[in-house]
């Protein structure tokens, strides 16, 4: 079977939950490599560079557009965020599941770019536990967080985009999901292609022995 790792898109609101459940992906399973993205917007407090994400000033990120550093980029509430390419293709390479922490423009443009990734919406169980999130967090002054809520009003729209939705409630049980939404997905038909290539072409060479 597959032993190669799969890319894997996580999007969801503002405030959802991605950052967490991410973190903790990374600590209790060992074959998960997450891309730090680069980003123009502010360090939020805590926050390091290289770590969280790469800082980068707007003329330096649109270099890198330029010399085709990044696999996606988009724009987010005014500022740039996106995938470094080299370190995502040497993981893959080596048999890692990369996991891509982007937003729904980047998801699309992933999804084109590589179809058999696999693409997951995290979502709190409902709006009003998102608005406790967002402001609890801290991180953003009330005129951000209501622009990320906006922002998450259009992010809806596209949820049907995606192939699963998961639901962050309890963490751990989340982290648990995650896990075995990419187990299936490794198991699948269409990223097992050479493995059912080999059986079909030994057993047609075991039929034509037995003629
Ligand atoms: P995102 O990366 O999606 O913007 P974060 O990971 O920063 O979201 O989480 C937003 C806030 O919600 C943080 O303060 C985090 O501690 C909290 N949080 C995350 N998951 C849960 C959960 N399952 N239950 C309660 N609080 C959570
Ligand atoms: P935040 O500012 O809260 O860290 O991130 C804002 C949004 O940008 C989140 O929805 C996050 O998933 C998204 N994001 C982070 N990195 C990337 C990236 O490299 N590309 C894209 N398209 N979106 C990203």
């Amino acid at each position: 079977m597959n032993d190669k790792g799969i890319l894997i898109v996580v999007s969801g609101f503002s405030g959802a939950g991605k950052g967490t459940i991410m973190n903790r992906l990374i600590h209790e399973y060992d074959d998960y490599a997450l891309s730090v993205s680069a980003t123009t917007r502010a360090p939020r407090t805590g926050e390091e560079d290289g770590r969280e994400y790469f800082f980068l000033k707007k003329e330096e990120f649109e270099k890198r557009i330029e010399e085709g550093g990044f696999i996606e980029h988009a724009c987010y509430c005014d500022n740039y965020y996106g995938t470094p390419r080299a370190y995502v293709e040497k993981q893959l390479d080596e048999g890692k599941n990369v996991v891509l922490e982007i937003e729904i423009q980047g998801a699309m443009n992933i999804r084109k770019q590589f179809p058999d990734a696999l693409l997951v919406f995290v979502t709190p169980p409902d709006v009003r536990e998102l608005e406790r999130r967002l402001n609890g967090r801290g991180t953003e002054e009330p005129e951000i967080v209501a622009k990320r809520l906006r922002r998450a009003a259009e992010e809806a729209e596209g949820m049907d985009k995606y192939d699963y939705i998961l639901v962050n409630d309890d963490l751990e049980t989340c982290v648990k999901q995650l896990n075995e939404l990419v187990k299936a997905a490794r198991s699948a038909p269409v990223r097992n292609k050479e493995f059912i290539d080999n059986i079909r072409a030994e057993l047609s060479a075991l039929a034509k022995g037995e003629e």
